[in-house]
């Protein structure tokens, strides 16, 4: 069995509302092949919820307690708080590693580019100066990008759960 991004099977948790359904995905998880779950919402946050970047490191640094972020401050009737973010995204990446594995799972196909699911890029804010910061530019997230994982993928990685992105299914 996999886990997937619930998103990915085209359940509403994205930040906006929304979803990114792909076909073989929500396939797995009509067949009973994957379990869908969603980080941030595992985590504690909301949705709709403020986009969240990166303002240094990824999702490795973050586990390690030297990683930053930042997020829209429009925000979606939440106060931006970059540490309480911060810290459900790693709620969330240690609620879904419980749930990986209570059903033996060895294998997780997540979303990339996401701060939660990424597995080989995640979007990122430069020029914070290494600090969290509340971002005033509504509009402008999603145009930076590094290499790295999400801190969820990162954890079911240190943990020996293999992570890739959806273009490693096939067809
Ligand atoms: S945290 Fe993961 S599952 Fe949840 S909306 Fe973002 S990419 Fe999808």
């Amino acid at each position: 069995m996999y886990l997937v991004s619930a998103c990915l099977a085209g359940f509403n948790t994205r930040y906006d509302g929304t979803n990114c359904l792909d076909e073989r995905v929500r396939k797995l998880v009509s067949s009973g092949m994957a379990l869908p779950v969603c980080p941030e919402q595992l985590g504690g946050l909301p949705t709709p919820r403020p986009p969240v970047e990166f303002s240094s490191g990824d999702g490795s640094s973050v586990l390690d307690g030297t990683g930053g972020v930042c997020m829209a401050a429009e925000g979606i009737g939440l106060p931006p708080d970059p540490e309480a973010f911060k810290a459900a995204l790693v709620r969330g990446a240690q609620e879904t590693l419980r749930m990986a594995r209570a059903y033996g799972i060895k294998k997780a196909i997540l979303k990339d580019g996401s701060p939660s699911c990424g597995t080989g890029y995640v979007h990122c804010r430069e020029n914070c100066g290494g600090h969290c910061r509340v971002r005033e530019e509504a509009g402008t997230f999603g145009s930076g990008k590094r290499p790295g994982r999400g801190v969820t993928a990162e954890l079911l990685w240190r943990e020996g759960i293999e992570v890739a992105g959806v273009d490693s299914l096939q067809g």
